[in-house]
């Protein structure tokens, strides 16, 4: 039950004989737009054939996944990314990896681009910076299932986009600044020894439900 002194009653604002004319406001309206007739510069763009140069400070499009310096997927299968999506739209099985410097690596990592809402709340989570928010916008599929990007598709990502640097300005949006190789290194270390310590999350040739995961075909070239 609401009690009276939690009620907060408002008065409506007194409107006066000027702004009962709505001169000031046609004026305000018609400065507007006069500025953008002719002093501002025009934004149509004629898409497909232009494209229009996306802030990558700021614009949250495609994933992309990263490799490590020696091209391997960077991901480190943690499941941080899939536990922090809200969409619940990243689907991970993780297996055994098989290079000495880290214990699992992403046998399958799907994320449902349809499903998802770009929140960057996945990129945010990831201790390595494997998952990154790309500048990328224009990517069309004939069916749902072509939207779903795997692994290869997401390292395709990552391919065509890794000359430009999708970090995100913290004065834009209270983004912190990461992704330098030592901090890379660090936080690898840490998850080593955080899953030495601890049960994984999912054993190598589970997934995350516990059931077994068909073991890959050929790493070498994940
Ligand atoms: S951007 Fe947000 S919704 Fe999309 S995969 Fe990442 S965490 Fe999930
Ligand atoms: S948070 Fe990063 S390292 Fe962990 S599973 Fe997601 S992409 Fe891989």
């Amino acid at each position: 039950m609401i009690r009276d002194e939690d009620i907060v009653r408002v008065e409506a604002p007194r409107i006066s004989a000027a702004d009962r004319l709505y001169l000031t406001q046609i004026a305000q309206g018609m400065k507007v737009t006069l500025n953008h007739l002719f002093f501002k510069p025009r934004m149509t763009v004629q898409y497909p054939e232009q494209k229009r140069e996306m802030n990558t400070q700021n614009y949250r499009g495609v994933h992309r996944l990263n490799r490590d310096p020696d091209g391997r997927v960077a991901c480190v299968a943690c499941f941080m990314c899939q536990t922090a999506c809200p969409a619940h739209c990243i689907h991970i099985v993780a297996d055994e990896s098989p290079w000495e410097d880290r214990e699992k690596y992403p046998q399958l990592f799907d994320i449902d681009e349809l499903r998802c809402i770009y929140c960057g709340m996945c990129e945010e989570a990831c201790p390595v910076d494997a998952i990154e928010l790309t500048y990328e916008y224009d990517v069309v599929g004939r069916s749902r299932d072509e939207m779903i990007f795997d692994k290869e598709k997401l390292l395709e990502v990552y391919d065509s986009t890794k000359d430009v640097k999708p970090r995100k300005n913290p004065k834009i949006t209270g983004y912190q600044r990461t992704g330098d190789r030592g901090k890379y290194d660090q936080l690898r270390d840490r998850l080593r020894e955080m899953t030495q310590q601890s049960n994984p999350i999912s054993a190598p040739h589970q997934t995350v439900d516990g059931e077994r995961a068909p073991a890959p075909e050929n790493k070498e070239n994940a």
